[in-house]
């Protein structure tokens, strides 16, 4: 992307308005679009995705002998195996830009670090606090939906599909994932701005208003239970279980990525690693805007699209002016 940068005290603004992705131009613009799917979507977090998936299938996961009956210890690898994955991506993250401080705030959407000694967190503290959530009940529901999901596979009750038997509809199972988790993503999320819904558990993720990459699935059970039902589409569309597990790392570990609250990790002097997203970060901070992400872009349609630049902003504050005055 070739925005030029602000860093301001308040933190880095991309200067280009986000835009709506031109798979959805009118009139098709397919070669936009191609290169939209293979840097915009795929490059580099989605395809670190896919290869973790292969190789957790390969090598971190239970035969499917095994899965037949639900039992304990093939289970707890399947925990074993996701929270050590979120630590490994989180928690190197989280050492990287925050505890090292490699880059100090260059890229850095919010000027501030993260909250020590507030009590609005857990143990006062927002990184015990987001590690709480999401170790304890965020990797233990996906962990939970996985395991049913694989259960149902070794079973038969839902048919396997071999790579194989039928490459290009596996081919397009593996990117309808990042489509369908960012479809979801904007469903439920809208219903857990529901005002009862909101205080009872999504609450939580929001009292994250600075946020860092164990923020991503810092959620309130009950949120972790409606977030991680992605996988129930694959109760019904049959596919191979390594897009199962996609799944559950789409939803499970990118968040770690795009809740970074950088926009860019520096490694060395030159290479720029696309991270945080700016589309959700607006959301911690503005809040009723930008409830899905930008590959499936709803909020576009409903008038809830901020794309960072200062006239979204205004157009957000003259919203809430008229609705404060009506
Ligand atoms: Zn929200
Ligand atoms: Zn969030």
């Amino acid at each position: 992307m070739s925005a030029a940068v602000s860093h301001t005290r308040d933190g880095y603004r991309p200067t280009d308005p986000i835009a709506v992705p031109p798979l959805y131009a009118w009139p098709p613009r397919p070669l936009a679009t191609l290169r939209w799917l293979a840097t915009g979507l795929l490059f580099p977090w989605g395809l670190a995705f896919i290869a973790l998936a292969v190789l957790a299938w390969r090598y971190l996961t239970p035969e499917l002998a095994r899965m037949v009956t639900l039992e304990p210890g093939w289970m707890a690898l399947i925990w074993l195996r996701n929270t050590a994955l979120l630590t490994l991506v989180a928690g190197g993250l989280h050492w990287w830009l925050y505890i090292r401080r490699s880059q100090d705030r260059a890229y850095k959407f919010d000027g501030r670090w993260l909250a020590t000694d507030n009590r609005k967190f857990l143990f006062r503290n927002q990184v015990k606090d987001n590690l709480f959530w999401s170790l304890i009940s965020g990797c233990t529901v996906w962990s939970l939906y996985e395991c049913l999901t694989l259960w149902a596979y070794a079973n038969g009750f839902v048919a396997l599909i071999e790579w194989h038997e039928a490459p290009v509809y596996l081919g397009l199972m593996t990117l309808a994932v990042f489509f369908w988790s960012t479809l979801h993503f904007y469903l439920n999320h809208r219903l857990l701005h529901w005002p009862p819904l909101y205080r009872l558990a999504h609450a939580l993720h929001h009292r994250n208003v600075n946020i860092g990459p164990w923020t991503g699935i810092s959620m309130h059970p009950l949120e972790h239970l409606i977030y991680f039902s992605v996988f129930l589409l694959w109760w019904v569309v049959p596919v191979h279980p390594v897009i199962v597990i996609l799944s559950g790392f789409y939803q499970g570990i990118s968040p770690a990525v795009s809740h970074s609250g950088f926009g860019k990790v520096l490694i060395g002097e030159r290479a720029r690693v696309s991270a945080g997203d700016h589309f959700h970060q607006l959301h911690h901070q503005c809040f009723e805007v930008n409830y899905g992400n930008t590959p499936t872009p709803v909020d576009k349609l409903f008038g809830t699209w901020h794309d960072g630049t200062r006239e979204a902003h205004a157009a957000l504050k003259h919203r809430r002016r008229a609705r404060q005055l009506g």
